[in-house]
C-alpha cells in the first residue's frame, strides 16, 4: 500500500498595514501564501504547488483576498488630505506678490486646525519656498475622490477664509480658488456663491 497524503502549509509572504473591513479601522497584516505539501510514505515532498495567497488580520485573525492589501488605510487617506489642504491654502497665500505677517499667522493657524499637524509661522514659510504649485490639482483632485460634496466646499471656504485676511480678495486669488474648486471638482461658476457665503458668515460671527 502506498500511503500519500497532502495538507496546506501557509508561509509567510509579506505584511505592512492595511484597512481591516473586519476590524473596520487600520491594522497590520501578514500575507500569506498556501502550499500544498504532499508526503510519501511520511517523508515529506517539495511543496506541490500553491493554493493562493491571502491577507490575515494580525488583530481579529480574519483572512482576506490578497487584494485586501491594497485597500488604502485611513493614515494614507488623512496625509493625503492634510497635504492637499495644506497645498491650497499655500498656492492662494502665493496668489499676490506680498505675503505678510498676518497671512502667515493666519496660514499656519488655518493648517493647523485643519490638518493633523501643527504647524507653526516657520514652518509655513519654509514650505512656502519650496512650493511646487504644478502639484497641487493631482493632490487635489486625487483626494476629492474620498469628499463629500459638503466637504469639498470646506476646503474652498478655507481658501477664501485665507484670501480674506489681507481685507479683499485679489483677482489672482479668486483664480487660484477656482483652479482649488475645479480640481476637487467643483464647478467654477458655484465659487463666486461660496465666496459670497464665506464673506457673510464670517461677518455675522464678528
Ligand atoms: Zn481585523
Amino acid at each position: 500500500m502506498i500511503i500519500f497524503g497532502s495538507r496546506g502549509l501557509d508561509l509567510k509572504r509579506g505584511e505592512g498595514n492595511f484597512f481591516c473591513p473586519n476590524c473596520q479601522t487600520d491594522r497590520p497584516y501578514t500575507l500569506k501564501e498556501r502550499k500544498r505539501m504532499g508526503h510519501l510514505y511520511w517523508i515529506p515532498l517539495l511543496p506541490l504547488g500553491s493554493l493562493g495567497k491571502f491577507v490575515e488580520c494580525k488583530a481579529c485573525r480574519e483572512i482576506f483576498h490578497e487584494d485586501a492589501q491594497h485597500t488604502e488605510t485611513n493614515a494614507s487617506i488623512s496625509n493625503k488630505l492634510d497635504v492637499a489642504i495644506k497645498t491650497a491654502l499655500s498656492a492662494v497665500i502665493l496668489s499676490d506678490s506680498v505675503t505678510d505677517k498676518n497671512e502667515l499667522e493666519f496660514g499656519s493657524k488655518l493648517i493647523s486646525e485643519f490638518t493633523s499637524k501643527e504647524t507653526n509661522v516657520e514652518d509655513l514659510q519654509n514650505d512656502l519656498e519650496y512650493f511646487d504649485k504644478s502639484e497641487m490639482h493631482s493632490s487635489l483632485s486625487e483626494i476629492s475622490q474620498h469628499l463629500t460634496e459638503q466637504g469639498k466646499v470646506n476646503i474652498v471656504e478655507k481658501c477664501v477664509m485665507m484670501s480674506l485676511v489681507d481685507g479683499d480678495i485679489a483677482d489672482e486669488e479668486i483664480d487660484t480658488i477656482k483652479e482649488v474648486a475645479v480640481a476637487l471638482g467643483i464647478p467654477d461658476g458655484y465659487v463666486p456663491g461660496i465666496i459670497q457665503n464665506t464673506i457673510e458668515r464670517i461677518s455675522n460671527k464678528g
